[in-house]
């Protein structure tokens, strides 16, 4: 007999998103109409922002920000390189180049002592990265951007839910405090539908633009021009894309949302739950800064160094537990080894994190005694891939 895999993620969906789906399907209605519209009202009110875009991904999401603020050719954008690739490919979209700043080994987040260094006369934005769901400083990036008169881009693609201690109230990320935040509905974030992203703002004008980019630059939705008892014509004003996210989609999200208060204490909970279960061992489990509560979207710990992540890894998966290296770093990839980046610095703590970091299995159906084998095999691959215990 053998034992089950554990895998590293899994959605958590069942018969109400089923159904939410099917309703939509059957309504004559299946892409960017009301159940999208609804969905952005919902959206919106959970994370306490004025305004939400839905659009097709997180990817989507961060490109339409970008050019949002006005991010074009020739301009550079300070972020990390660690971080899915996708944050810095935004800004390779627009042109623009992407310049990498290092993180802070205690958050893994963009380190804010190291931003002003890298501001030149090209710099427009600043795109950081709540990573694993962990907030980074905005406290320290707003402000100082604010001083630079730059745009704040929040890749919130992880952190639905995870929170910030602003003037010591808690506020959810997303509000955002930032220009714009921008979420994934991937299946590997807390709150999924299949592909999705949504951009969060305060500011109607931006939400405006977002909107028409996302349908091709269209005027007019086709939401409006199907309600109108008059003939309407739609102009198409800038370059726009097909960046929509669908009902189907939308429906499913409803659903998600509903879910997602019970998913976040759920994701806390385990965190926890790790944590006693691997205080002992010789590795650095993650932790919250005072300021900040996070979603627990992945569940980080990093070996000592000079260990064997890859040894501990396979030995871990011959035991039947999936685990994910640390977060990459696009600068090292062949994507980015003919240029279109710099770096501000080094980035050596980016590189010891993607190359020390281990994250374990974390969803919403994980059980007691998944945490027990997750745990047991992490020690016995720590003892046997020689870290000193
Ligand atoms: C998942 C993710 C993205 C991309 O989101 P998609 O919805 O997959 O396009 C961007 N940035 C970060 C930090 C992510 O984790």
């Amino acid at each position: 007999m053998t034992t089950p895999m554990i895998p590293i993620a899994r959605p958590w969906m069942g018969e109400a998103e089923a159904e939410a789906a099917r309703r939509v399907i059957l309504s004559g209605w299946v892409t960017q109409g009301p159940e999208v519209a609804a969905f952005e009202e919902e959206l919106a009110d959970f994370v306490g922002a004025p305004h939400a875009c839905a659009v097709s991904s997180g990817t989507t999401a961060l490109h339409l920000a970008l050019i949002g603020v006005g991010v074009g050719a020739g301009d550079e954008v300070v972020t990390v390189s660690h971080s899915f690739i996708a944050t810095a490919n935004a800004v390779r979209y627009c042109g623009a180049t992407p310049v990498f700043v290092d993180v802070d080994p205690a958050t893994f987040n963009m380190n804010p002592a190291l931003i002003e260094a890298a501001i030149g006369p090209r710099t427009k934005a600043i795109l950081c990265v709540h990573q694993m769901g962990m907030p980074c400083d905005l406290t320290a990036i707003v402000p100082l951007a604010r001083r630079h008169e730059l745009a704040v881009i929040e890749d919130a693609a992880c952190a639905i839910g995870s929170e910030i201690a602003w003037d010591r109230a808690w506020e959810r990320v997303g509000r955002p405090r930032g220009d714009v935040a921008c979420f994934s509905l991937h299946p590997r974030k807390l709150l999924s539908t299949g592909d999705g992203g949504v951009l969060t703002t305060r500011d109607a004008a931006l939400d405006g633009r977002f909107r028409r980019l996302r349908q091709h630059g269209m005027t007019v939705s086709d939401r409006s021009r199907h309600l109108s008892l008059e003939v309407v014509a739609e102009r198409y004003e800038t370059l726009g894309y097909n960046y929509r996210l669908t009902d189907v989609q939308a429906a499913i999200g409803r659903e998600q949302l509903k879910r997602l208060p019970v998913a976040i204490e759920r994701r806390r909970a385990l965190a926890a739950g790790y944590g006693a279960r691997l205080a002992d061992l010789p590795i650095t489990l993650p932790a919250e800064p005072a300021w900040g509560r996070s979603n627990f979207q992945s569940y980080c710990v990093r070996l000592p160094s000079g260990s064997d992540q890859r040894g501990v890894m396979q030995r871990m998966l011959d035991a039947g537990v999936a685990t994910r290296r640390g977060i990459m770093c696009a600068h090292r990839e062949p994507a980015y080894h003919g240029g279109g980046w710099r770096a501000s610095g080094s980035l050596i703590e980016s590189e010891r994190a993607q190359e020390s970091c281990l994250l374990l299995p974390l969803f919403h159906d994980l059980t007691d005694a998944d945490q027990d084998r997750v745990a047991q095999s992490l020690r016995e691959a720590c003892a046997l891939a020689a870290v000193t215990l």
